[in-house]
């Protein structure tokens, strides 16, 4: 048995397919005809794109527009006449061969980018030598790709390129597991979008698998086991058979409005992070969004949205939602979460630093232009205002007057909002846990994000592997400090909710529901089992 990361829960029993990292070694050959050189390489490069319009169309149908806009950026890199221009020049000028000049260039370029400070510029360095795999490929011939495979393959790769991803046939690839990557990588985001069993991170399985070997992948506790035994076989059959009936029965629930055993009615919502993401919280049967982490908006891009970018995205969401409430959080940036056009000093704690409500506290010309878009957008539909990383009253107050302010500006200018629009803050803080009586009588709601407030209660980094055991949502004090929320908050009758990934946890479901948490939020895949769980309780 090997030990890995869950990627993407299910269970999956099948044949391996090895796919070998595509080391095709360079010849550097001297070339007499250099016009026919570059005609090669020119037909190369059409090859490549023809291959990766198809990709993209596929990738769009299946995973959405918005996953899909990774091969736009290749398709575009082939149009790039510099980048083409250098590699013909540097064919005619050395007489050198396509994939040698190929070779050369694209390396220059990955260097080039992979030098830069700013994360975004340095995953471009990944995309060239994506793009420059491809052509090479189709240069030498050598495109096998993972597109021909037999029924119940599981993929076993060093790493899967999005590319390699989006091309796996979901009738025939059941599962893939992976030497490298984290539950945040482009592979394991695509895994979960198509709905199929990943564990990466498994560090050498490409060298304990070989083609044909049986292999079970268990994406729910990140493990995979190779050539199983008779009994292990059967155990995971099961196993598989059980996790299937469980999610198909789940889906009676969609529809169902969720009540406690006690008769207490709880909502359950799902988090998100881009507007597209609505869909898939609508298709799992939420009752709202109970976390928008905007700053997604913010990122992978050269400046700052504008106004009205942001009030289409905000509009979209309340509208895509119709009656139901969508709580929308303000610019949660800083932390392990940068921007590369607003550079702030480096911090010795970032997380203890600038960030959200402190750095939009102090950028009003950032904060104001997402209030008034939040503002517009909440005349379509029930929007709601939540500020992050609240650890005083004098923070709340202070975001709720430039609040005001934004609402006198758009009433002098003859636009229109919701004059009643509910604003409340994260408890994420231990400080706001505390003193949460207090807070309470101000906002009209609280949402616990767990994340936050357990790293901060146990002083234990949540990025941080070596303190994980450390980081334990059910310790007594986290417990205390959420029960002592929600009480405040109903003491002022008002709501509170959870929107950390501990809302979504399984073992901790019975104890929330015995605190009387009033709102679960959640990733979309996760809905259905809460609702259960809730019910049951
Ligand atoms: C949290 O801290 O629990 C939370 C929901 O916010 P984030 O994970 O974005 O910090
Ligand atoms: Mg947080």
């Amino acid at each position: 048995m090997k030990k890995g990361i869950s990627a993407s829960k299910g269970y999956a029993i099948g044949k391996v397919v090895v796919k070998m990292k595509t080391e095709i070694s360079i010849e550097k050959r001297h070339i007499d005809d250099v016009i026919q050189e570059k005609e090669r390489f020119q037909k190369a490069l059409e090859l490549s794109k023809s291959q990766l319009e198809k990709i993209k169309a596929k990738a769009e149908k299946e995973v959405g527009k918005d996953k899909a806009e990774v091969f736009e950026s290749h398709i575009m890199l082939l149009d790039d006449v510099e980048f083409a221009g250098a590699v013909t020049v540097k064919i005619v000028n050395d007489h050198v061969n396509a994939e040698s000049a190929l070779y050369d260039i694209v390396d220059l370029y990955m260097k080039t980018f992979q030098a830069m400070e700013d994360e975004y510029m340095r995953e471009r360095g990944a995309d060239i030598k994506d793009v420059g795999s491809r052509i090479l490929a189709n240069l030498t011939g050598n495109n096998s790709s993972i597109i021909d495979m037999e029924n119940n393959t599981v993929v076993v790769a060093h790493d899967l390129t999005p590319s390699d991803t989006a091309q796996l046939d979901k009738s025939k690839v059941i599962a893939f597991v992976t030497d490298i990557g984290g539950r945040t990588s482009h592979s394991a985001i695509m895994a979960r979008t198509l709905e199929i069993p990943a564990v990466v991170g498994l560090n050498d399985i490409t060298d304990s698998v070989k083609d044909g070997d049986l292999i079970i992948v268990d994406g729910v506790e990140g493990e995979v086991i190779i050539n199983p035994d008779k009994n292990t076989l059967n155990t995971y059959k099961i196993k598989k058979e059980n996790y299937n009936k469980e999610r198909e029965k789940l889906k009676a629930l969609i529809d169902v409005e969720t009540f406690t055993k006690y008769g207490n009615r709880v909502e359950v919502f799902g988090n998100i992070g881009k507007p597209e993401d609505v869909d898939q919280v609508l298709k799992n049967g939420g009752e709202g969004i109970g976390l928008f982490r905007t700053e997604f908006l913010y990122m992978d891009r050269d400046s700052m949205p504008g106004e009205e970018e942001q009030f289409n995205a905000y509009k979209t969401v309340v509208e895509k939602m119709g009656k139901r409430p969508v709580i929308i959080r303000t610019l949660d940036i800083g932390g392990d979460k940068k921007l590369s056009y607003l550079p702030v000093p480096e911090e010795m704690n970032p997380f203890l630093g600038y960030r959200a409500i402190r750095l939009c506290l102090d950028r009003t010309d950032i904060f104001k232009v997402q209030l008034r878009a939040l503002l517009r957008a909440s005349v379509f539909g029930n929007l709601r205002i939540m500020f992050p990383m609240i650890s005083s009253l004098e923070e709340f107050l202070k975001a709720k007057e430039i609040l005001k302010e934004c609402m006198d500006e758009l009433t002098k200018e003859g636009k229109s909002f919701n004059k009643d629009l509910q604003t409340g803050i994260m408890v994420e803080i231990p400080a706001a846990a505390v003193n949460s009586d207090e807070l309470a009588k101000y906002v009209d709601f609280f949402s616990i994000g767990t994340n936050d407030l357990i790293q901060y209660t146990l002083a234990a980094d949540r990025m941080n592997e070596k303190v994980a055991y450390i980081y334990n949502p059910m310790h007594p004090a986290v417990l205390k400090l959420i029960k002592m929320t929600i009480e405040a908050a109903h003491k002022q009758g008002k709501i509170c909710g959870m929107c950390g990934e501990m809302a979504g946890d399984e073992n901790a479901v019975e104890t929330l529901v015995e605190y009387g948490l009033d709102e679960f939020s959640m990733s979309a895949s996760s809905i259905l089992k809460a609702k259960e769980l809730i019910m049951k309780k």
